[in-house]
């Protein structure tokens, strides 16, 4: 494979001046530096490339060198009186670039900082709440199991009086370079855990940890109109943090049981209720449930079947609002499945009394089918 031309791989002209190569640098380098590209392996290799053009293209020998012979200028053929021999490390480069010190990286990538408060974890909680509850809201008192700040040592980790010493891994920094690889690696240093510090006689309640496992009881307000699978955040009441870090965020999921009458569409709830044909024909009241109690509702005379009547806020709470949506109550007519003999024979004698008047819907259905057979017919 042949090695990318440097001055493309910066995006450059092969005029540029040493400014604007700077500036190309610095620009790709931000954005392929593998501190923002975790696990990336193609962005790894970009920063590499970059790096290793920006080397050559930064130093007027070796650009010089590279516009003569090209690759050939540091390759392993190339003479030895060249200005070939090894590149610098990229993170050096980097480094050299934008200022030196490692606090760049932090202030650049929002990275793993130096202070010794990390943040406590995020929990998840999952509540079952009813449909009642998802349509008007709830508040509701859970317990969970989370870390927080041990009342012995107060989070510090030292058992009383005892002493604290310079971590030796880090020399109090914190942070630990690993190699790995091409890249050297900042990291938080495991041995302190980034505190810089470590306790000669931890607390015996924590194990020096800072954090002991509590039940806690938290009170969640559920706003109603929310809908199954949602999701709410409680701040801060995750995991508390460690040596002074802002705690975490509790998030809560909600489960909403299904309801054996209703459903909801938004802040309104759907209902189906059967009626009978002679209400439907004749019309009439109809008591229908609704989430809180029940409400009656006019049949007018010839209602269809799929029919919807609505009932002004009998809906759910809107979410973002304390308004309420609507019932929609949607007939559906049944039609009886048994008869005696009795009702059979009213009902055929209903039928004989009928003309195709009576049922508009069916009559006019017929009469475009029969235009349709027609039509087919020629
Ligand atoms: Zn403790
Ligand atoms: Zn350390």
């Amino acid at each position: 494979m042949s090695k990318p031309e440097y001055y493309e791989l910066l995006g450059v002209s092969r005029q540029a001046s040493a400014d604007e190569i700077k500036k190309a640098y610095r620009k790709m380098a931000l954005k392929y530096h593998p501190d923002r590209n975790q696990g990336d392996k193609a962005a790894e290799e970009k920063f590499k490339q970059i790096s290793e053009a920006y080397d050559v293209l930064s130093d007027p020998d070796k650009r010089a060198a590279y516009d003569r012979f090209g690759h050939a200028a540091f390759g392993p053929g190339s003479r030895g009186g060249g200005p070939g021999g090894a590149f610098h490390d990229p993170f050096d480069l980097f480094r050299q670039v934008f200022g030196g010190g490692g606090g760049i990286f932090d202030d650049l990538f929002g990275g793993v900082g130096h202070e010794a408060g990390q943040s406590g974890n995020d929990l998840r909680y999952d509540l079952q709440i009813t449909f009642e509850e998802a349509a008007f809201g709830c508040e509701k008192e859970i317990s969970l199991r989370r870390n927080e700040t041990c009342v012995e040592c107060n989070g510090g980790g030292a058992a009383p009086g005892a002493k604290q010493s310079r971590c030796n891994q880090c020399g109090g920094r914190g942070q630990v370079t690993m190699q790995r690889g091409f890249f050297v690696l900042s990291q938080t240093c495991p041995r302190c855990h980034g505190a810089g510090q470590v306790i000669e006689k931890p607390c015996a309640k924590c194990h020096g940890n800072g954090l002991t496992e509590k039940v806690a009881k938290v009170r969640i307000r559920v706003p109603g109109g929310v809908e199954d699978g949602m999701r709410l955040r409680s701040a801060n009441n995750g995991e508390s943090g460690v040596r002074g870090g802002p705690p975490g965020d509790l998030y809560v999921v909600l489960h909403v049981q299904e309801h054996e009458l209703f459903r909801r569409d938004g802040e309104d709830v759907y209902c189906e209720v059967p009626i009978s044909f002679p209400t439907a024909a004749l019309g009439g009241e109809l008591e229908v449930p609704t989430l809180e109690g029940s409400a009656r509702i006019r049949i007018p005379p010839g209602t269809q079947s799929g029919m919807l009547f609505r009932l002004r806020g009998k809906g759910a709470r809107q979410l973002d609002g304390g308004a309420h949506g609507d019932q929609l109550v949607r007939v559906l007519i049944e039609v009886p499945s048994k008869l005696n003999a009795e009702q059979r024979s009213k009902l055929e004698d209903f039928a004989k009394a009928c003309n195709e008047d009576v049922l508009p819907m069916t009559k006019s259905f017929f009469e475009r089918a029969k235009r349709l057979f027609q039509a087919r017919k020629g």
